[in-house]
C-alpha cells in the first residue's frame, strides 16, 4: 500500500519502552526499529526491537541502528514475521523533530520516523514524541503525521 499515512498508532506499552530507553541510554540518543503493519489509513506499530547505538560518529548527536538487527528482522519479515515499518531514536537536548542530519539520512522511503524528546530538567513525566513519514518520492523529506498512543 502506498501513499502518505494519515497516522501512526502505537501502544502505551511501546511508547513507555522507548521513553525509558531514551532515558537509559543518556547522554547518548538510543535507537530502534519498529515493526508493524500498513492499515488503510495509518501505519499501526506493533512492536518495538530497541537497537544498540553503533554510530561511528557522536552518539550523543547520532544514531546507528545495529545493522545486524536491520538483517535479522528483515529475514523474519520474509518468513512471516512482522514487517519494518520505520525507525525510532531520541534527542537527548534536540527538540522532537528531525534535525538536518536526520532529514538527510531519510533515505528509508515509507518509513515512519519517530523521534523522542528529552527535555531539560526531565521530571520523568511523559516524553514528547513526533511522528514523521519518509517520503517516497521528491523531495525526499520527512512529512509529520498524526501519533495516537493507545491504552
Ligand atoms: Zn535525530
Amino acid at each position: 500500500m502506498t501513499g502518505i499515512p494519515d497516522g501512526v498508532w502505537i501502544a502505551g506499552a511501546d511508547m513507555t519502552a522507548l521513553n525509558g530507553a531514551a532515558r537509559a541510554a543518556l547522554p547518548h540518543e538510543a535507537c530502534a526499529l519498529l515493526l508493524g503493519m500498513r492499515e488503510t489509513a495509518g501505519v499501526r506499530i506493533t512492536d518495538v526491537a530497541l537497537s544498540p547505538n553503533v554510530t561511528n560518529g557522536d552518539p550523543a548527536r547520532s544514531f546507528e541502528i545495529d545493522p545486524s538487527l536491520h538483517v535479522r528482522l528483515q529475514k523474519a519479515a520474509r518468513t512471516g514475521g512482522p514487517a519494518l515499518v520505520g525507525v525510532w531514536h531520541s534527542h537527548p537536548t534536540g527538540p522532537a523533530r528531525p534535525s538536518p542530519d536526520d532529514r538527510s539520512r531519510s533515505v528509508m522511503g515509507g518509513w515512519v520516523w519517530l523521534i523522542t524528546a528529552i527535555p531539560a530538567g526531565d521530571t520523568g513525566t511523559d516524553l514528547e514524541t513526533g511522528a514523521f513519514w519518509a517520503m517516497e518520492e521528491a523531495p525526499r523529506d520527512l512529512r509529520r503525521l498524526v501519533l495516537k498512543v493507545s491504552a
